[in-house]
C-alpha cells in the first residue's frame, strides 16, 4: 500500500488573473461553462474509511484554527449566492455529520440566503439522531453515500460494521421530509455483484439510486484504469433482473445519465466519470474545510480565501479571488491520458 501523503497542492493568495474575463458578476471560465453549484467541505473527519477514499487510518487533522469558522462559511455562501450567482449549495466533507455545528451551518446559510437549496452529501450515519433538525433549519435534500446492502460487504468496504446506522439515516431522512432521498454507489468490483440487490432496495424504500465510476482520488492510491468497473459493465449485471431504458440526462449540466427501471416510474441513473467524461458541462466550485478555492476536483491549484477573510478582504476583494479562480480553471482532467497524474488531494480532503 502506497503511504498516504495529502501533499501540498499549488496554492495561490492573492487575486487571480482576470485578464480577458468578459465583465459579469457570474463565475464563468474560459471554456464557456458557468459554475452555479457550490460544494462546501466543512471537515475532514469521517465515521467510515472507505477503501476508494480514505486511508485506514483517517486524513491527517486540520488545524482548528484553519477550520473555517460557522460564520465564514456564512459569509461565503453569502457571498456565491448573493454576488456570483451560485443557484445550490451542498455540504460535504469528510462527513458533514461529524461537525457538531452542522445545524448552525445549515440554520445560517438558510438565513443568509433563505430561497437557495441546501443539501449535504452523507454516509447517513448519525442522520437517525439529527434530520428532524436538520430539516427544520433549512437542509432540503440528503445525499446519501452507500454502496452495498450487503452487511458484511459494506464492512469491508468501509471498514466498519455501521450498515444499519446508514439504513435508519436513510430512513429517518425521508421521515422528515428530505425527500427523495438520492443514494450514490461508487462502482467497486467487490460490491458490483450486489448492485442489483442495492437497485432493488432502493426502488423499494423511495431512494433515488446513482452508480459513480470510482475516479483516482482514493488515498491508498490502488485505482487503476483497467480494474475499475465501468458503467457499460454496470448495465450488463443490472439487465440481468431489470429492464432498463434510456431517458438521458435530467438537465445538460447533471452528470447522470438515467435509465427508467422495469417500466418506471423509477430511475436509475449513472455518473460514467471516467468512461464519459463530462468535464464540458461542469458547473462546479468548490471550497475546501480549511478554506482553499478550488475549481476542479483533479486540479491541484488552489485559491487562498480563507487568507483573504480573514486579512479583512471585503466582499468585492473576496468576489474578485473567486471569479478569478474559477476564469482559470483548466478544460478538463486527463483520467483517460497516459500522463494522467492524481491530484495531492484526495476525494475525502477535498469534498466530493
Ligand atoms: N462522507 C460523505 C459521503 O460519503 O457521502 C461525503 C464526502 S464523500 C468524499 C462524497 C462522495 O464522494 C461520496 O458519494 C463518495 O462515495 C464519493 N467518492 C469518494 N471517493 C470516490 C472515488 N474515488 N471515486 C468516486 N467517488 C468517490
Ligand atoms: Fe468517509 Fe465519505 Fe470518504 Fe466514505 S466516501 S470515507 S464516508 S468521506
Amino acid at each position: 500500500m502506497a503511504a498516504v501523503d495529502m501533499g501540498i497542492p499549488t496554492v495561490r493568495s492573492g487575486r487571480p488573473s482576470l485578464d480577458g474575463r468578459p465583465d459579469t458578476p457570474l463565475l464563468v471560465d474560459r471554456f464557456g461553462r458557468v459554475a452555479r453549484d457550490l460544494r462546501v467541505s466543512i471537515t475532514e473527519k469521517c465515521s467510515l474509511r472507505c477503501t476508494y477514499c480514505m486511508p485506514e487510518e483517517g486524513l491527517p487533522p486540520i488545524p482548528q484554527r484553519d477550520l473555517l469558522t460557522v460564520e465564514e462559511i456564512v459569509r461565503v455562501v453569502r457571498l456565491a449566492v448573493e454576488e456570483l450567482g451560485v443557484h445550490e449549495v451542498r455540504f460535504t466533507g469528510g462527513e458533514p455529520l461529524m461537525r457538531r455545528e452542522l445545524e448552525q451551518i445549515i440554520a445560517g446559510c438558510h438565513a443568509a440566503v433563505p430561497d437557495t437549496p441546501l443539501a449535504i452529501t452523507s454516509n447517513g450515519i448519525g442522520l437517525e439522531h439529527r434530520a428532524a433538525a436538520l430539516a427544520a433549519a433549512g437542509l432540503g435534500r440528503v445525499n446519501i453515500s452507500l454502496d452495498t446492502v450487503d452487511k458484511v460487504g459494506f464492512a469491508t468496504l468501509t471498514r466498519r460494521d455501521r450498515l444499519d446506522s446508514v439504513l435508519a439515516g436513510i430512513r429517518a431522512a425521508a421521515a422528515a421530509g428530505l425527500k427523495p432521498v438520492k443514494v450514490n454507489a461508487v462502482l467497486m468490483r467487490q460490491t458490483l455483484s450486489g448492485a442489483t440487490d442495492l437497485l432493488r432496495w432502493c426502488l423499494d424504500n423511495d431512494c433515488q439510486l446513482r452508480f459513480i465510476e470510482e475516479m483516482p482520488l482514493d488515498a491508498d492510491q490502488e485505482w487503476a484504469r483497467a480494474n475499475m468497473v465501468t458503467a457499460a459493465e454496470l448495465l450488463e449485471v443490472l439487465r440481468a433482473r431489470f429492464t432498463l431504458d434510456p431517458v438521458g440526462r435530467a438537465d445538460p449540466a447533471a452528470p447522470d445519465e438515467r435509465w427508467l427501471v422495469d417500466g418506471g416510474p423509477a430511475t436509475v441513473g449513472i455518473i460514467a466519470s471516467v468512461t464519459r467524461k463530462f468535464c464540458g458541462d461542469c458547473d462546479r466550485t468548490r471550497l475546501t474545510a480549511d478554506g482553499m478555492l478550488r475549481s476542479c476536483l483533479f486540479s491541484d491549484e488552489e485559491f487562498d480565501l480563507r487568507h483573504a477573510l480573514r486579512s479583512g478582504a471585503d466582499d468585492a476583494e473576496l468576489a474578485a479571488i473567486w471569479r478569478g479562480a474559477m476564469w482559470n480553471k483548466w478544460a478538463g482532467h486527463g483520467i483517460d491520458t497516459a500522463g494522467f497524474v492524481p491530484p495531492e488531494r484526495t476525494m475525502g480532503a477535498i469534498g466530493g
